[in-house]
């Protein structure tokens, strides 16, 4: 098993290059984290050819620069990914492990903004307390806080727990809500697609059963994603923007299935440096998911701008976007989000969120293996001078 997506629909050769992680990252690290090789098809000089290129190749080699900018770079980029190699020895997935699910009617939320807030500062508090590289006891726990819009109806705190005893999970949840007055309640309402098909609030169960049951892919839709990495727990600035956000109407609008997720993060994806590989955000303790899904495409500008402007309001103090910051470390490549610039524009700001410093390597691998940008989408790698 290699650590990989939440829903399992998603492929591996676009994938895998913007880094991957999934359920069981805080215990075994991202997806290219176990990768060694990548066989990738280029036209360098207009001629194709495949380069098996690996991580222990010479140091400052081209082969290693396109194996390395293949560790997070993102798809599209370099050329045509034929075979991903990974090292002997990943991890084996656990026999079984708890799924949860808890949720708190947003009713109630409504009538003690007290407890929103208390929700979100429980929630970071005890990331920020779990999510070194050597945790303890934490490792195997991974959590989605989902804060939907009101209309949904319910906020969703799903978990899943590698190990025999519940003790811990029931521990964490009980930390989460911990000073509330709301009580959490087994989930009632779906979000996103996804409802859990068993009536309590934790059940045990084969590890490849949990990963089937947590697909909430269901049929085709139009959606919208944005992400941000953050460092410590939320800023008031940050609850108070998503308090005012997710209660905010928009007529003739439906919001039900908009939401922003907070995916727990950190333990042993932060076991490495920002240079080992190309996903450079190595001391996070939370990854944030903006994201809506609708089906009628004349809805498109309006969930387009909903989403666009609750993410502006939640990074105001930082030019509204998850700056590289004490507090937020930029967003994830594979979360592809256009607001944040398109290839040619001077003042992009996604190399630098995406990237951070490891940009300009990308750049090195990008002038000599596609030099002339064959391989282009509306936020390449653009060589230097491109
Ligand atoms: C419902 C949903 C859930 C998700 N959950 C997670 C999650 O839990 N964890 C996570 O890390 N990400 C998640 N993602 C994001 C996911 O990693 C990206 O959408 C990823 O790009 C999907 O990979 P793909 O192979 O389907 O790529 P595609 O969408 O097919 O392509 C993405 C980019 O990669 C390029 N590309 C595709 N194949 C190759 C190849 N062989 N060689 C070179 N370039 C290629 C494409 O040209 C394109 O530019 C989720 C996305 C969705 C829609």
């Amino acid at each position: 098993m290699v650590p990989r997506v939440s829903c399992h629909s998603v492929g591996a050769g676009g994938h895998i290059c913007g880094g991957g992680y999934g359920l069981l990252s805080r215990r075994d690290g991202l997806t290219v984290d176990h990768l060694v090789q990548v066989d990738v098809a280029t036209v360098r000089g207009g001629t194709a050819a495949v380069t098996q290129a690996h991580r222990d190749d010479p140091a400052g080699s081209p082969e290693q620069d396109l194996f390395w900018a293949h560790t997070g770079g993102g798809g599209g980029n370099f050329g045509v990914v034929l075979r991903y190699h990974f090292a002997a020895g990943i991890p084996a997935p656990p026999p079984r492990v708890w799924l949860s699910s808890v949720a708190w009617p947003w009713g109630e939320l409504v009538e003690r903004p007290g407890d929103f807030e208390k929700l979100l500062r429980n929630y970071g508090e005890f990331l920020a307390a779990h999510s070194g590289a050597d945790e303890p006891v934490y490792q195997g726990l991974f959590t989605l806080l989902k804060l939907t819009h009101h209309s949904n109806g319910n906020v969703v705190l799903l978990s899943q727990w590698d190990g025999e005893d519940p003790g811990p999970l029931e521990d964490f949840v009980a930390a989460v809500e911990s000073g509330m007055e709301t009580r959490a309640t087994v989930q009632t309402q779906s979000v996103a697609g996804l409802l859990l098909p068993y009536p309590e609030k934790h059940r045990q169960m084969p590890w490849f059963q949990a990963t089937m049951t947590l697909n909430g892919s269901g049929d085709n839709q139009r959606g919208k994603y944005k992400s941000a990495y953050h460092r410590v727990p939320f800023d008031q600035g940050h609850i108070d923007a998503l308090w005012e956000w997710l209660r905010r109407d928009v007529e003739g609008l439906d919001l039900k299935q908009t939401l922003v997720q907070i995916d727990s993060y950190g333990c042993r994806i932060n076991a490495r440096r920002p240079g080992d590989t190309a996903v450079p955000q190595r001391d996070s303790i939370m990854k944030l998911q903006y994201q809506t899904y609708w089906t009628d495409e004349r809805k498109d500008a309006d969930h387009l701008e909903y989403l666009a402007g609750l993410y502006r309001a939640v990074y105001r103090r930082t030019g509204g976007v998850p700056e590289i910051d004490t507090d937020t470390d930029g967003a994830y490549v594979n979360y592809p989000d256009v607001d944040l610039g398109t290839a040619g524009q001077a003042d992009a700001a996604y190399p630098r969120l995406y990237y951070k410093g490891g940009y300009e390597r990308l750049q090195r691998a990008k002038e000599y293996w596609d030099g002339k940008g064959v391989f282009r989408h509306a936020q390449s790698v653009v060589a230097p001078g491109g």
